[in-house]
């Protein structure tokens, strides 16, 4: 018998980075995503002051990042894409673009229904789906949540505007999530566009698109008057190729809420974005703390369906209640289990939602999964000055070592916002703020997220603790 760290570490309520640590100074390297065989997951579980209970394999086989698809019955998918980008860049205006070209006239009698995603043609016939809500923040408070949706980010940069900080934002958003990028060059027909300039600005960033000697894609357009939309759309669908997305049709399906509301007519209401595996009218299913058996589908044209494969997005009605956005559906074979696993996480989520989160040092390193014995310290960086905060990232970077590396997921001058807590939370890492504080907004969600920030005003202040913090991360016997 064999269990994931991250697995175990869910059933405890502890953060897969303390497990990983202790595993560490217990010898043994491995990532969150690694198994453990039972005797060592035991140990962790009285290290941790837990107590042993051996769960059902019911329940082991509900756990859906246990059970691995036969690679023989994996079917291609198709993509799930994001638009990110800076503010009146045309991000709405492209989603809105999309969808239109798509649908042509009189087809099929369907109406554009607004359920948080959709699919669209491309011109060699693949499908393309498209989370509705745009921005990075959407898509980092998802991954917060656990929830790793987005195959391809698509990052709007308006050609008269150029590179803006939200734009920047964006990229480092995705690029924390190993999240591949097109660029979307928009607004080509204003008079003052200059596609050319966005790329070299990119340049800077690390984003080499094509034209430039890279390896990223862009593709010149205009939402407005809906020019090159085909072009961006076969980006979409060659770039899906290269990543070689698949799923298993075949099973129990599961899925993620991309959004979810009480609708007065239909009761509680959740789009599903499915995951692998076929959704099926009469489907008895788990909702985040919820269970209910699936009386309609409805997809995007606001037809009814009688299923739902992989990568499609589907309103689903016959919830008990209204589920959170990033919550997982996982489809089981009777009622009974239903609220076995439902009453299952409801307890783990008031756990969580007691158990006071030690704001510890330990708690936020993660290790890189491809470099199995390189420890990682996550940081966002905010400063006063770009002058102050590039040479915090320098005099940081050089505190790496074989063994630990900092890993900078954004920096910037100004005051710490929603953005960058939000993206601090999803991968657990502290917030250093040189000369600025947060916002209250970004000060609230810290709190819910304990997310930790760490000020101060003097450079070498900051350095000597951060060293500290990373020798810890070792362990003591280093
Ligand atoms: P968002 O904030 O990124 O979602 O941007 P919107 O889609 O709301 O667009 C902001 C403004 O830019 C709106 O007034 C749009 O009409 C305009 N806009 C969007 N795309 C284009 C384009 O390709 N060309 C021109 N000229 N205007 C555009």
């Amino acid at each position: 018998d064999t269990i994931t760290v991250q697995e175990l570490a869910n059933r405890m309520a502890e953060k897969g980075a303390d497990l990983v640590k202790a595993l560490f100074k217990m010898g043994m390297p491995v990532t969150v995503n690694q198994t453990i065989d039972q005797d060592t997951a035991e140990l962790l579980v009285t290290e941790f002051g837990h107590e042993i209970k051996r769960v059902s394999e019911a329940d082991i086989d509900i756990r859906h990042d246990m059970d691995v698809d036969d690679p023989a019955k994996l079917q291609p998918r198709a993509p799930v894409v994001t638009i990110m980008g800076h503010v009146d860049h045309g991000k709405t205006s492209l989603l809105d673009a999309l969808r239109g070209a798509n649908v042509q006239a009189g087809e099929a009698g369907g109406i554009t229904q607004h359920i948080g995603a959709y699919q669209v043609k491309t011109p060699d016939g693949s499908i393309v789906t498209f989370l509705d809500t745009p921005g990075h923040e959407a898509f980092t408070e998802m991954r917060a949540r656990g929830a790793n949706v987005t195959d391809v980010a698509i990052l709007v940069v308006a050609a008269d505007d150029g590179l803006k900080p939200q734009s920047i934002e964006s990229i480092n958003h995705a690029k924390a999530a190993g999240v591949p990028i097109i660029v979307a060059i928009n607004k080509i027909d204003k008079e003052g566009a200059n596609p050319q300039r966005v790329r070299e600005r990119l340049l800077e960033h690390e984003i080499i698109v094509e034209a430039m000697g890279g390896e990223v894609q862009d593709v010149e357009v205009s939402a407005l008057k809906k020019t090159n939309l085909d072009k961006l759309l076969d980006a979409i669908a060659l770039q899906a190729e290269i990543m070689e997305l698949k799923a298993n049709p075949d099973r129990n399906a599961e899925g993620t809420v991309v959004e979810a509301k009480l609708d007065k007519g239909r009761g509680p209401v959740a789009t599903i974005l499915v995951r692998r595996g076929t959704l099926r009218v009469g489907d008895i299913f788990v909702c985040g703390a919820e269970s209910g058996r699936v009386r309609a589908l409805v997809n995007d044209q606001g037809q009814q369906v009688k299923e739902a494969g992989p990568s499609m997005p589907v309103e689903v009605l016959g919830l008990g209640g209204v589920p959170m956005a990033g919550d997982t559906l996982v489809v089981v074979d009777n009622e009974a289990r239903a609220r076995e696993v439902a009453a299952y996480r409801q307890e783990q989520a008031l756990k969580k939602r007691t158990a006071q989160a030690p704001v510890s040092l330990e708690g936020m390193f993660s290790a890189l999964a491809d470099k199995a014995n390189v420890i990682e310290y996550p940081v966002v960086i905010k400063g006063d000055v770009q002058g102050s905060v590039e040479a915090i990232v320098n005099a940081l970077n050089k505190l790496s070592t074989d063994e630990i590396r900092v890993r900078v997921l954004h920096s910037g001058a100004g005051a710490i916002t929603e953005s960058d807590v939000t993206l601090a939370a999803a991968t657990n890492a502290p917030i250093i703020g040189f000369n600025v504080r947060p916002n209250a907004k970004a000060r609230e969600i810290a709190n819910r997220e304990k997310v930790r920030f760490m000020y101060y005003d003097v450079i070498y202040h900051l350095t000597e603790e951060v060293a500290k913090e990373m020798a810890g991360e070792l362990g003591p016997e280093r």
